[in-house]
């Protein structure tokens, strides 16, 4: 097996697209492609933004932050944020291999604490259970909100994520199972500022996969974190994400297939014949658009602080 570009050994091949790479030519090859997604998508103005990465310590964050460090020219300045979320044995562990990538890349870092914050963390919800929601969905609510309050608070033009291919087309085939056309409508890679209060949001990983991403950070040598969170089930999520790479595997290139071909025929079918719900029309208290009186997050820290009694 040779590379396709100087003839030595390959290391990697890559079904979707028939190609054999070595270590320095894949590396190129997963560069140039994520640079031909921003630009695509027009996801980044090069003259100059303020970019947001929010960091957990796993493998896609700091993959993306690697990419974007070594691509993005220097008019753009890329942030990594980290939420110290209080989850025992996971979060410290999470801030110590943000730290060894920053001590390669040497970028800017933000950290914020949830419980010196806001009073309370993601064990505090773990262990007074305030709703019948999955933690996940808990948690990815005030991971949401966090980011985005704090982008904006600190000036941010842009939030980006690592969110891959694979976690993309699972999504996409879950919004497709349950007909859920708000979010069809809405999805994609890059999710514009509805409202003046909400940040724009970025995935400049949306057509990498995952084996791209593990090869690339073995070969980067990109320190990360490989347990697991503690309270990581999402069990559906999960099948459903299996379902999808055994289809990858059985028609290789379909999950790259579906994905683009969502953004340049399906969304704008659905667009024509469905108009959205209005969104978030009101403001709540904290400044967070919300569409009742008190945004999501307003409502869980008001009633995790009931519970472990710091509020009437
Ligand atoms: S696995 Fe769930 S609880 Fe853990 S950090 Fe992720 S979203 Fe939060
Ligand atoms: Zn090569
Ligand atoms: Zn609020």
């Amino acid at each position: 097996m040779k590379c396709k570009i100087c003839k030595q050994p390959a290391t990697i091949y890559l079904k979707y697209c028939g190609l054999r790479l070595c270590d320095e030519h894949f590396i190129q090859f997963l560069e140039r492609k994520v640079q031909r997604t921003i630009k695509k998508y027009k996801m980044i103005d090069p003259e100059g933004e303020r970019i947001l990465v929010p960091l957990s310590g796993g493998k896609d964050s700091q993959s993306l932050m690697y990419i974007l460090k070594t691509i993005l020219p220097e008019e753009v300045q890329v942030i990594g944020f980290h939420i110290n979320l209080g989850i025992p044995n996971s979060s410290e562990k999470s801030l110590r291999f943000i730290n060894k990538l920053q001590d390669i890349l040497g970028f800017e870092l933000q950290v914020l604490d949830l419980k010196k914050e806001h009073g309370f963390s993601i064990q505090d919800l773990y262990e007074h259970r305030i709703s019948r929601r999955p933690i996940c969905a808990i948690c990815g609510t005030i991971k949401r909100y966090v980011f985005n309050q704090e982008a904006k608070k600190r000036g941010f033009t842009k939030i980006a994520t690592g969110h891959l291919l694979d976690d993309e087309v699972t999504v996409l085939m879950s919004n497709l199972i349950e007909n859920n056309m708000d979010q069809l409508v809405r999805g994609g890679p890059m999710l514009p500022a509805r409202e003046p209060n909400i940040i724009a949001r970025i995935k400049p990983l949306y057509e990498v996969s995952e084996l791209e991403t593990r090869k690339y950070a073995e070969v980067r040598s990109i320190p990360y974190l490989t347990e697991s969170c503690p309270y990581d089930v999402k069990a559906s999520t999960k099948r459903l994400k299996k379902v999808m790479k055994h289809l990858e595997e059985i028609r290789p290139n379909s999950n790259l297939s579906l994905i683009r071909a969502y953004i340049s025929s399906y969304k704008p079918a659905f667009r024509d014949h469905f108009t959205p719900s209005m969104g978030s029309i009101n403001e709540c208290a904290c400044g967070a658009p919300t569409s009742g009186e008190t945004c999501n997050f307003c409502w869980i820290k008001t009633k995790i602080l009931q519970e472990m009694g710091q509020v009437e």
